[in-house]
């Protein structure tokens, strides 16, 4: 149940090794920020000689420093003090490939697709597993359950798609848990009574064949008759069905018939539940009901769950905050930025400052690397012609986000750096994005830019 809800667990938190990922926290706040007191206090403790990444706990140690805060990682003992900014050419922005042939040869690629700072932004410390370099517990959680779940379970059990086949259906918690209960056999039908010696009959009190899942969820008599009578778009026949996943992984993908007005999946979903739902009755009560009951049922709860859904208020549309915005000052420079990436050769055209575009550039790992470059160089080049007050446009919306925010991505981290430096050095500088049908002058050049360099 600890395994993520991805790996077919039901995503309860281990414990043990959330308090791990939590304590982490700390060794990452005393390394970002060796200022602060708690850092100040343990570093002139315990860290006399060696530093805080290299040192081993000794006997007299606290409890907490021992058992808790012990760092670990990263680098191998000769590099542990090597920079990003050793590897650059002196008084220069530009990688030195001597060095990295020297030093990290096995890593060049990797390292070149870096866009070093323009600005000598400083070295810094980041963490690898979240996408703003920052540690957070939740990050550090999942990382050690990387690790753990590669050690103890070297051979998955299923490949079931259990986002798909559960938790991303549109139907409630509880049917998703009955699903994933029942794709996990763990449901109280006949069969496992038998299997766990409790004496009750392991037999269906339909049609006294073996009970399993998959039998009362689809080969039971009485299960086809319902599956016949349900409204879906095309006929699903249960007959071959063996286990619940077969069953599961085709009902799935049928819609419902137009009247029912629900999803596809919505409906086999509900119709798993109530077929369960009455079996029980049937056992405990000995109340029976008609294929038509049950299906009456599934159908009507399926409905009121998808009706229930479209009253839920949702989140503004895109639209209408671009709509809202304030009308632009006159007297602001208005400067329009894209990028043309291409997947294979990594490469961009890149368009910025009014109609002009630069050369372009190459080993870019995504287009939102190739945006930023892009507005740097916009920033940058508005910097050199004067401009004081500044508008920057980009269909990129995730960037436009990540910049208005002050945000931070591992991947663009320098050049991200630069546009905070540099627009700092403004009287004002506001970026927006604009949907990329309003963008077309700058696509078209940032295209031809990519074009010219490839013929
Ligand atoms: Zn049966």
């Amino acid at each position: 149940m600890a395994k993520s809800k991805k790996q077919g667990g039901l995503g309860f938190k281990d414990i043990s090794t959330f308090n791990d990922a939590l304590l982490a926290k700390l060794s990452w706040r005393i390394l970002k920020n060796p200022s602060c007191l708690l850092a100040r206090c343990l570093i002139g403790k315990y860290c006399k000689e060696e530093d805080f990444l290299s040192i081993q706990a000794s006997k007299s140690s606290s409890y907490g420093w021992k058992e808790q805060l012990r760092p670990y990682g990263p680098a191998p003992k000769t590099l542990k003090d090597l920079k990003v900014s050793d590897l650059m050419l002196a008084n220069s922005t530009d990688w030195d490939h001597k060095k990295i042939d020297t030093i990290l040869p096995f890593h060049k690629q990797v390292i070149l697709q870096i866009k070093p700072s323009i600005c000598n932004a400083p070295d810094e410390m980041v963490w690898l597993k979240s996408a703003s370099g920052v540690y957070t517990a939740k990050s550090g959680y999942k990382a050690q359950g990387e690790t753990t779940i590669t050690e103890e379970a070297p051979v998955p059990e299923t490949n079931i798609d259990w986002l798909a086949n559960v938790w991303k259906l549109k139907t409630s918690e509880k049917v998703k848990v009955f699903l994933w209960n029942s794709l996990h056999d763990a449901l109280p039908v006949g069969k496992q009574s038998a299997i766990r010696n409790i004496p009750l009959t392991s037999r269906c009190p339909r049609c006294n064949e073996v009970e399993s899942v998959a039998h009362v969820l689809f080969t039971c008599s009485y299960a086809k008759k319902v599956w016949t009578l349900a409204p879906l778009a095309w006929r699903f026949d249960p007959s071959p069905v063996i286990t619940t996943r077969n069953g599961q992984e085709t009902l799935r993908l049928i819609p419902s018939l137009h009247p029912t007005g629900v999803g596809p999946g919505t409906l086999s979903a509900s119709i798993c539940w109530d077929l369960w739902i009455f079996r029980n009755h049937l056992v405990f009560q000995k109340r029976d009901f008609t294929p038509e009951e049950t299906l009456l049922k599934a159908t009507r709860e399926a409905r009121e769950w998808t009706i229930s859904q479209d009253q839920l208020p949702k989140p503004q549309s895109h639209a209408n905050r671009i709509a809202q915005d304030p009308t632009l000052d006159p007297n602001r420079t208005c400067m329009y930025t894209d990028a043309a990436w291409n997947p294979e050769s990594r490469c961009a055209g890149l368009a910025g400052p009014s109609s002009s575009h630069s050369a372009p550039d190459t080993s870019l790992t995504s287009p939102l690397m190739a945006e930023t470059l892009a507005l740097r160089s916009a920033l940058n080049s508005a910097l050199h012609r004067g401009i004081n007050t500044l508008l920057i446009r980009s269909d990129s919306q995730n960037l436009i986000n990540l910049v208005n925010a002050k945000g931070r991505h591992l991947e663009i981290a320098s050049l991200l750096n630069d546009i905070y430096l540099i627009s700092s050095l403004f009287a004002d500088v506001k970026f927006k994005f604009i949907p990329r049908l309003d963008n077309s002058r700058a696509d078209y050049v940032s295209k031809q830019a990519l074009l010219m360099y490839q013929t």
